[in-house]
């Protein structure tokens, strides 16, 4: 599909609570000639979230018109029950035009772009968090969930963990110490760019 391609795409992968969103915000800041595409989802909308900022939030019939549409460079369903899909015009057409592309995606949406983007137009960083208590408290500070969904979200988070060393960069997101993880990954991107 990339023959044309004269942009890179940078993934952020990494399990729920890692700090993606963030460090995604502090780069918009910084980089603002970038394009950050917007996901769909059909899960609800939090509190605090803009609609159509990070997501385009969607019902699910909606969702799935899309999907029998091809609309979608990669689409997943994530934590056992919601989906979550990638635009492809989005990130396409940027990329025809040698665009930086910015995107979290889960360690389902990696690999699926993995097979559709080549490694000279893709780069993938992995927020690492090693202390599963530190993620639990994270996850829960956005706001209320229930247990069973604090679980599964604990239980994708230790499944995506194992798969860190598959991507590019790995970048720990320590407690307190979102700078230093957001600087990591500025640098990253300039060396890539
Ligand atoms: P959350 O519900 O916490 O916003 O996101 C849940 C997970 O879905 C996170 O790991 C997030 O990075 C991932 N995600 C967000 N957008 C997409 C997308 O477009 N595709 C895929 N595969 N995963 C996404």
């Amino acid at each position: 599909m990339n023959e044309n391609f004269k942009g890179k795409l940078f993934l952020i992968v990494g399990p729920s609570g890692s700090g993606k969103g963030t460090v995604i915000a502090e780069l918009k800041k910084v980089f603002k000639d970038f394009v950050y595409p917007i996901s769909y989802t059909t899960r609800k909308i939090r509190e605090g979230e803009k609609p159509d900022d990070v997501y385009h939030f969607i019902a699910r019939e909606s969702f799935e018109k899309m999907i029998k549409n091809d609309e979608f460079l990669e689409y997943a369903i994530v934590h056992s029950n919601e989906y979550y899909g990638t635009p492809k015009k989005d990130i396409v057409e940027p990329l025809k035009e040698g665009k930086i592309v910015v995107r979290e995606v889960d360690i389902q949406g990696f690999y699926s772009i993995k097979e559709i983007v080549s490694k000279e137009h893709l780069v993938s960083i992995f927020m690492k968090v090693s202390d599963l208590e530190d993620l639990k408290k994270r996850i829960l500070r956005r706001g209320k969930m229930s247990d069973e969904e604090l679980q599964r979200r604990m239980n994708s988070a230790i499944k995506e963990m194992e798969k860190a060393s598959e991507c590019d960069y790995q970048v720990e997101n320590k407690w307190g110490a979102i700078d230093e993880c957001v600087d990591e990954v500025e640098k990253i991107i300039l060396n890539e760019r």
